[in-house]
């Protein structure tokens, strides 16, 4: 079994997120790609996000169609901050350590991943994928990434870049548009446009 890890806040999920887990399971012969919206990433203690129960079911929305998709409310559940070694074991001990494990997030933040919680457990665990938007300066991540300590090495190894084009899309744009009454209607799934409307988010 080969499954994709969807990390990231998912305020709001949008196309590009969808093509980034189609691009993975495409790329990386997934069988499954997971979706887990972080519920209080360590990095950002002070910032606001929409409330979860929102973020959550937009995923649900987004993704009720495919069966390749699924979600879990596991980092949203869960006490205290959302360590993704965390996440990593939890899922490893629900569907067995046979389980090959690839986490897919933005490329900023696996540029960062040397600086979360336990590195070295958390590169064994699992392989990452760092989506990038189109135009990404690769040579980023190898520089953040340096062979020279074994941490390092064992990150370049285990992190692959994948640029996808739909990336241009973004949630901040997105929260931006929906909040100056600009459209955004076609950059989300049609149930994700209309949740939006009715719970009045963004706005
Ligand atoms: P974020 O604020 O949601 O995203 C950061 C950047 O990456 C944004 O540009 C975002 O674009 C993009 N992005 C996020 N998720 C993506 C995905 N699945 N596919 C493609 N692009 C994605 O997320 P974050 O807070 O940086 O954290 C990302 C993940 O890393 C989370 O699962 C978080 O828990 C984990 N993390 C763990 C630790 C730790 O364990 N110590 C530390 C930091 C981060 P959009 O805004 O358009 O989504």
């Amino acid at each position: 079994m080969r499954l994709g890890v969807m990390g990231g806040t998912f305020d709001p999920i949008h196309i590009g997120h969808l093509v980034t887990a189609e691009e993975a399971l495409y790329q990386f012969e997934l069988d499954e790609v997971l979706f887990v919206p972080s519920a209080r990433p360590p990095h950002k203690t002070d910032s606001r996000q929409s409330d979860a129960r929102h973020r959550l079911r937009m995923v649900e929305l987004s993704i009720e169609a495919d069966p390749s998709l699924s979600v879990s409310a596991m980092e949203l559940e869960r006490e205290g901050l959302s360590y993704t070694i965390d996440t990593l074991r939890q899922i490893h001990a629900e569907r067995g350590k046979g389980t090959d494990l690839y986490f897919i997030t933005g490329a900023d933040a696996i540029l960062e991943i040397l600086t979360w919680k336990d590195p070295e457990e958390l590169l064994a665990e699992s392989r990452f994928i760092a989506a990038t938007r189109p135009g990404y300066p690769l040579e980023k991540l190898a520089e953040a990434l340096p062979d020279s300590n074994s941490a390092g090495e064992a990150a370049l190894r285990s992190v692959s870049a994948m640029e996808i084009p739909a990336l241009a899309i973004s949630s901040t744009d997105i929260r931006r548009r929906a909040s100056e009454g600009r459209p955004f209607r076609y950059l989300v799934c049609d149930a994700v446009w209309s949740y939006i409307r009715e719970n009045g988010l963004y706005r």
